[in-house]
């Protein structure tokens, strides 16, 4: 008996098995998503081959023709048939071995790849061969028996017609011309690494080549022959390593770009186990070291080489293995940052010395830092071993909120930070021509006063916290070794504004207001705001006389803000710019007026450091992460954005039963857009908090010893006595 109706069953979507044929092509396009990805696997299956020759010739940007050539061991006769079948490698046979692998490949996957999106030839010849083989391939099979053929030594692939039965690819990649730049880039990264190895790559009919690297033994002749002198001579070498199993276990060696290197892109060539990868996180914490401490924030060149056990890594975690997962990757960048930070402290050092001495002899290659090598670095100091029972850690799927396990010590070396500044006070007079060194003893005197008020165990608190999160609008939980502490954000992020204004004095990047704003008004808006605050009860006239004669001095005053605070004030009294004190924080603009009339009242601008000071004071206020003006939106905070009329309306009184669902409704409707727009600047300033203020933090900042008594840090509890207390529960 047949109850379903004939035309219900035929709507239903059948489940099918698709082509073989079609898997292999989708699946073949996830592995080779553009010629650049194919010259990858080439040249890495040409480096697993012990080749210490590989030239690559690229016709159409790799769409018509891709062809790797090397000299190493070549394939075995009798692997030809199955060269090309998915799955086929001789370089891992159990899964075991992915934790060892230490070839590029292991997959089995690229070859066979690219014969279902291309037409590949293989000609090929092993030691001790009298004539070598050629055969073609299409989809997985050899198209003929190998034929013999005159070779030498080596392997060389041709990829022909890349993407030609995926015509959608191939239109888009068509349109964009930089594969072609891509390729050359891919292979100048590789030149830099394997530097035993000569590589040449260049378009197909061209005489000269694009990437041209000889064998050589110095790595900075291969950065030199592949990316030129001018960035050559700009490099400083660096160098860590940790080998403590409750922390992390890598070596790490490379060059990274000086304060001399202004370029608007940064270079990051990064190898991991030899392998070419990429990671934003170190990338992105490397280049706010380079914004925050080079005088000009210029974006680097970075070649760095990163050794971990095999076992640590992760390789196969991206189809195109480009991405790698490391074992305790966020204490490793640490590390890493923190050895980059005092290596670019002291290249700034040397800046002003290199300069004059190298000027004459260009040629010489400027690694001004041998002598930095004698100072202890952080690389060079052991982590000290965390006892178990005080390791403490909380949610791991947060892991911003992640405490870690470890400590160790910066050195405090105060030769270190007083010849630190003396450089960058050379180095802004230089850039100044000389022409105000008197001027900058002020700054000088002030910077030297932070130091010496800085408090040694807020800084290690500083330098070595975890943040844990929020507490309250102001306070933050931090954690530190075996405390927590609750910190008071505003009185941090002031100070720590207020020290950047005096470090990067006369050095801002700009933000640009989108649209300028009148100076007299905002005063106004100030002055009444006040009024409110005051009580006090002033008529407009006079307000409108201080707002103008207010105006009238900062206009005064124009050419020195701008020029030292990048305080951009034009002649009809509009303001349009303002000073970046860190990357990637714009301080709350409801806070201008107020930040105005303190430039007006309470500058000192008779003397000269007292004007400094007054001023880095009013910048660190306006910039400081004070909350929002509008009430946190939860909690209490959440009455604030309930719509006033409801429920208590007159004309809600005898409403019929059936209406009180709707009055519920009513109760929670809210100012939506308001409360939006509390949502949105509560949850920036806490990503600011956590990404922006504690980072630089540990960076810049020298508490001074009066947070040590002012309120900003708190102790609230030792984590010991609570574990003592859990374990009696
Ligand atoms: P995988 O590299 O993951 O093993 P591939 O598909 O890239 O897979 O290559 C398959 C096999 O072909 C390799 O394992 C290797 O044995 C061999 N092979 C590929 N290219 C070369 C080459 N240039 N020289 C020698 N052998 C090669
Ligand atoms: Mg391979």
């Amino acid at each position: 008996m047949d109850i379903e109706a004939p035309g219900e069953a035929k709507e239903l979507p059948k489940i099918h098995r698709l082509d073989e044929s079609v898997v292999n092509r989708i699946a073949a396009g996830e592995v080779i998503q553009r010629p650049v990805s194919a010259v990858k696997e080439l040249v890495e299956n040409s480096l697993d081959a012990s080749s210490t020759s590989i030239s690559v010739v690229v016709k159409d940007g790799g769409l018509k023709l891709i062809q790797v050539s090397d000299d190493g061991h070549g394939i075995r006769h009798e692997d030809l048939p199955i060269l090309c079948e998915r799955h086929t490698t001789s370089k891992l046979s159990k899964y075991e071995d992915l934790q060892s692998i230490k070839s590029m490949g292991f997959r089995g996957e690229a070859l066979a790849s690219m014969t279902y999106v291309g037409h590949v030839t293989v000609t090929t010849i092993t030691k001790g061969q009298l004539h070598g083989y050629r055969v073609s391939y299409r989809d997985g099979l050899m198209e003929h028996e190998p034929k013999a053929c005159a070779a030498v030594k080596g392997t060389q692939i041709m990829v022909e017609n890349l993407f030609y039965n995926m015509i959608a690819r191939r239109k888009t990649l068509q349109n964009s011309a930089d594969d072609y730049t891509k390729i050359v880039d891919l292979l100048s990264r590789f030149a830099i690494h394997h530097i035993d190895v000569s590589f040449s790559c260049r378009k197909h009919g061209a005489a000269r080549a694009d990437v041209h690297s000889v064998a050589t033994s110095s790595r900075l002749d291969a950065i030199r022959s592949v990316y030129g002198l001018s960035v050559a001579r700009n490099l400083i070498k660096i160098e860590a390593s940790d080998n403590d199993p409750s922390s992390s276990v890598f070596e790490m060696d490379g060059f990274i770009s000086n304060s001399n290197y202004v370029v608007k892109k940064t270079t990051m060539v990064l190898f991991i186990n030899d392998r070419l990868v990429e990671c934003t996180a170190l990338k992105r914490a490397l280049e706010i070291v380079y914004s925050a401490t080079l005088p000009k924030a210029s974006k680097p060149f970075i070649y760095m080489s990163i050794i971990l056990p095999p076992e640590h890594v992760d390789v196969n975690v991206h189809p195109t293995k480009r991405e790698v997962s490391l074992l305790n990757q966020e204490v490793i960048i640490e590390k890493i940052q923190s050895v980059v930070e005092s290596m670019l402290r002291n290249s700034n050092e040397s800046r002003t010395f290199q300069e004059q001495t190298v000027e004459s002899s260009p040629s010489v290659p400027s690694i001004t830092n041998n002598e930095s090598h004698l100072n202890p670095s952080p690389s060079g100091s052991k982590s000290q071993k965390v006892p178990v029972h005080k390791m403490v850690r909380t949610d791991s799927s947060d892991p911003a909120g992640r405490l870690h396990a470890y400590l160790y010590k910066k050195p405090q070396n105060h030769l270190e930070m007083n010849s630190s500044l003396t450089a960058v006070r050379s180095s802004v007079r230089q850039r100044r021509n000389l022409r105000e060194t008197a001027d900058l003893t002020s700054i000088q005197e002030l910077i030297n006063d932070i130091d010496s008020k800085c408090h040694s165990g807020l800084l290690d608190i500083v330098r070595q916290c975890t943040y844990v999160g929020m507490a309250d609008d102001v306070f933050a939980l931090l954690q530190h070794n075996t405390h927590l502490y609750l910190a008071n954000v505003v009185n941090l992020s002031k100070e720590l504004m207020y020290q950047q204004v005096l470090r990067r004095f006369a050095h801002f990047n700009a933000i640009q207001l989108s649209e300028s704003a009148p100076l007299q008004e905002l005063l106004m808006l100030a002055l009444k705001e006040e009024e409110l605050d005051l009580e006090c009860n002033e008529n407009d006239d006079l307000k409108m006389k201080i707002a103008e004669m207010n105006t009238q001095l900062l206009k005064q005053k124009a050419e020195m803000l701008e020029e030292y605070f990048c305080i951009f004030i034009d002649s009809d009294g509009n303001l349009s710019r303002l000073p970046i004190l860190l990357d990637q924080y714009t301080p709350d603009m409801d806070r201008v007026p107020e930040f105005l009339l303190c430039l007006g009242n309470d500058v000192d601008w008779e003397d000269e450091k007292n004007c400094f000071q007054s001023l880095a004071a009013a910048l660190g206020n306006f910039y400081a992460m004070h909350p929002p003006l509008l009430p946190h939106p939860s909690g209490e905070g959440l009455e604030f954005y309930r719509k006033r009329k409801h429920g208590k309306n007159p004309q809600d009184v005898g409403k019929s039963s059936c209406d009180i669902g709707d009055d519920i409704e009513i109760e929670d409707e809210f100012e939506h857009k308001l409360l939006s727009e509390a949502e949105t600047a509560w949850g920036q300033r806490e990503w600011s908090i956590q990404h922006v203020l504690f980072p630089s933090m540990r960076l810049f900042l020298k508490p001074p010893t009066s947070m040590a008594v002012n309120g900003t840090f708190v102790r609230v509890a030792s984590l010991e006595k609570l574990y003592r207390i859990f374990e009696r529960c």
